[in-house]
């Protein structure tokens, strides 16, 4: 971090800023030219408030250097995360670090039989994880909310069926008490700054799927996944859904360039949810596509068995016919990335 002074700073007040800074754990180095004093902090600076140092009378400018994150940081933990989940038999599935991750699955779990005959088709074409949303955070407080505690247990049925993992959204902590059975613990893009529930998840033991908030920068991204990971959690999975945009023609816009600017700067794994990020069902397997050739390490997509009549997010739900088509191309665009896709 850089710090140029003010022109009129007095050696005193420099003195005794040097030493509030250096209380915080940092190196000082003082460069005094002619007409400025800069001040070159070295050290971990990540718990430097650059806006409350703004507030200092002496302070002109700040610049950071680093990141403002550390434990998400690839610098300091080049090689790439895996996400390792233990599934029925003791077998594992991977995601990330070289394995593609296919999660699909209805937006919402409405019935027994859909989300059984929904896991058993994905399951059937390739998907390594089963979605399925019980707590549905919705727009309009007269939407279909999800089934709630219900919702799980079927899901937990499905999960039996078939043997696939589960990820499903957490909207309030309280609901941890009936997340044991839970594979992965989504965070929507609506809760992706409710920072009292990143925390919480930190002290968590279950990876976390983390979605982009519809108006969060990339950093932002990374800073609720640093929450997470300085409470002790670093099984975190980032996932690009879609941005807020001036455009309307899809329900937002799909920010690919999200993927690679977040594999350069975190060893997490990334995964891109091209059913909400375009909003509209014939999108999703072209996005899906793009998405793994961007560098993606895996998709999450809805996918419903009768996709007119869904609850929730239907003009986005592809068919399981399509879904299996979808996962024919990807095995060829994973191998092309060299990554192995189970
Ligand atoms: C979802 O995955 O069903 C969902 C609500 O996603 P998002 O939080 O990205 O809107
Ligand atoms: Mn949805």
């Amino acid at each position: 971090m850089i710090i140029a002074l003010k022109h009129d700073a007095r050696a005193e007040e420099i003195g005794d800023f040097t030493a509030f800074l250096e209380k915080q754990g940092v190196r000082v180095h003082l460069s005094e030219g002619a007409s400025q004093t800069v001040l070159g902090l070295v050290g971990d600076t990540s718990g430097i408030d650059e806006e409350g140092l703004m507030a200092r009378r002496l302070v002109e400018k700040v610049i950071r250097v680093q990141e403002p994150y550390k434990r998400a940081n690839r610098v300091f933990h080049p090689e790439d995360t895996r996400i390792e989940i233990v599934v029925a038999g003791g077998k594992t599935r991977l995601l990330g670090g070289g394995y593609l991750g296919v999660i699909a699955g209805p937006c919402s779990v409405e019935t027994r039989e859909q989300i059984v005959t929904v896991a058993k088709a994905v399951k059937e074409a390739g998907a390594g994880f089963l979605r399925g949303g019980a707590f549905k955070p919705r727009t309009s407080p007269y939407s279909f909310q999800g089934l709630g505690c219900e919702g799980l247990d079927l899901l937990l049925e499905a999960k039996r069926e078939t043997g696939l993992p589960i990820v499903t959204e957490l909207m309030a902590i309280h609901q941890l008490e009936v997340f044991d059975g839970v594979d992965i613990i989504q965070v929507g893009a609506r809760n992706m700054q409710n920072f009292a529930l990143l925390k919480e998840l930190g002290r968590c033991k279950k990876p976390v799927l983390l979605k982009r908030g519809p108006a969060s920068t990339i950093t932002e991204l990374l800073m609720a996944a640093e929450y997470i990971m300085a409470g002790g959690n670093g099984r975190i999975i980032l996932c690009e859904r879609g941005i807020r945009t001036f455009d309307s023609y899809t329900r937002n816009t799909l920010d690919l360039s999200a993927v690679p600017a977040l594999k350069r700067h975190t060893h997490l794994p990334v995964i891109v949810d091209p059913s909400h990020a375009t909003g509209i069902a014939w999108m999703v397997p072209a996005m899906a596509k793009a998405a793994v050739a961007a560098g993606a390490d895996g998709v999450i997509v809805e996918v419903h068995n009768d996709p007119e009549t869904a609850l929730c997010d239907g003009e986005q739900s592809i068919t399981p016919d399509a879904f299996a088509a979808l996962m024919g191309a990807l095995e060829k665009y994973a191998e092309f990335e060299g990554k192995l896709l189970r």
